[in-house]
């Protein structure tokens, strides 16, 4: 019987791992599908307070991981597959195992969605990114491309133009999803160029661990033109790994997990933190925050 099980090794789980280990809760964390979580997909990061002259993801993750295992966190290679939270002790199983414990911190983070193509999969982190904020800055007075109609695709191509010379927003379609006035700023934009209805075919050019340009394809003529580019950021949303959650926590309409006094979950005992309860916010900083809160509140909670 564990007194804390965290789900997720991202930046949340293991700020929460630090600070239940150091409150001497022994705590186990189940890494999950993606170890370390998104920022593992990132190089540089710049804007995590404390690194002056910045850090690279795998680095800052596996810091936080050797942070966490000095004061007696546990690592369980491995996803979670089903979890049983109607009475205490949960149980959560992964891998064949199964993990008895008083409370559960679920910190499984969220996927962001990718467009599937061979050449994404090599140059992400080299041109190919999925978050303006933290890879926005690489791009001075370069031409660049956002993938995505939705909110997300239209607010990282307004941020995007604060360093880049051109941003061309590729989209599937002619209408967007995006809300009325983020499009209004993005059309008043003169860096900004809409390109639909298009689809990205292919990114070049992964032997040269560069993005060069991108090949788009016309979703209405077929005809297929080739845009020179430094960087695509894939702006098409991101999925909360929450899947296993469906009808035991509650949730929103995007699958993302409801919370309330801090971590709190509807379950007593069980608690949220980071990008699986987070639309909006997104930064290691801010899941870090949260991975410390949902400690702190189940600390308190084994207390009382
Ligand atoms: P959305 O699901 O709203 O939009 C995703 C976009 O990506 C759609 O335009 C979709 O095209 C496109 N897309 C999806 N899959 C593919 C694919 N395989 N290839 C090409 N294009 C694809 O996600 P968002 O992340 O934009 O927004 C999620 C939620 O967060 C929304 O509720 C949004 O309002 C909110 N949000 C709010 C913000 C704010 O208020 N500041 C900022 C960011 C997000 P199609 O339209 O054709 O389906």
């Amino acid at each position: 019987m564990h007194k804390v099980v965290i789900i997720g090794s991202g930046c949340a789980g293991l700020t929460a791992a630090i600070y239940a280990a150091r409150a001497n809760l022994k705590p186990v964390i189940i890494d999950g599908h993606e170890p370390g979580g998104q920022l593992t997909l990132t190089t540089m990061v710049e804007n995590f307070p404390g690194f002056p002259d910045g850090i690279l993801g795998p680095e800052l993750v596996e810091a936080m991981r050797k942070q966490a295992q000095r004061f007696g966190a546990h690592f369980y290679s491995g996803a979670v597959t089903a979890v049983e939270l109607k009475n205490r002790p949960f149980k959560i199983e992964a891998h064949k195992e199964t993990f008895e414990a008083e409370t559960l911190i679920v910190a499984a983070g969220a996927t962001a969605r990718l467009l599937g193509l061979e050449s994404e999969r090599q140059l992400i982190g080299h041109g190919v990114s999925t978050c303006a904020t933290c890879d926005g800055y690489f791009f001075r007075d370069k031409d660049i491309a956002v993938v995505g109609g939705g909110d997300t695709a239209i607010e990282e191509a307004n941020f995007l133009t604060r360093f880049a010379r051109k941003v061309s927003i590729l989209h599937r379609r002619k209408d967007f999803r995006a809300s009325k006035i983020m499009l209004d700023r993005a059309r008043a934009n003169p860096k900004i160029h809409f390109v639909t209805p298009v689809t990205v075919e292919d990114i070049s050019d992964p032997a040269k661990h560069n993005v060069e340009a991108v090949t788009l394809r016309n979703t209405e003529t077929e005809e297929k033109s080739v845009l020179p580019v430094s960087g695509i950021f894939i702006g098409i949303g991101h999925e909360p790994n929450t899947k296993i959650f469906r009808g035991i926590l509650d949730m929103d309409e995007s699958g993302y997990l409801k919370t309330h006094q801090g971590s709190r979950t509807n379950i007593e005992g069980v608690f949220a933190a980071g990008d699986v309860q987070d639309k909006v916010y997104r930064q290691a900083v801010t899941a870090a925050g949260s991975g410390c809160m949902a400690a702190l509140d189940a600390e308190k909670f084994l207390e009382a």
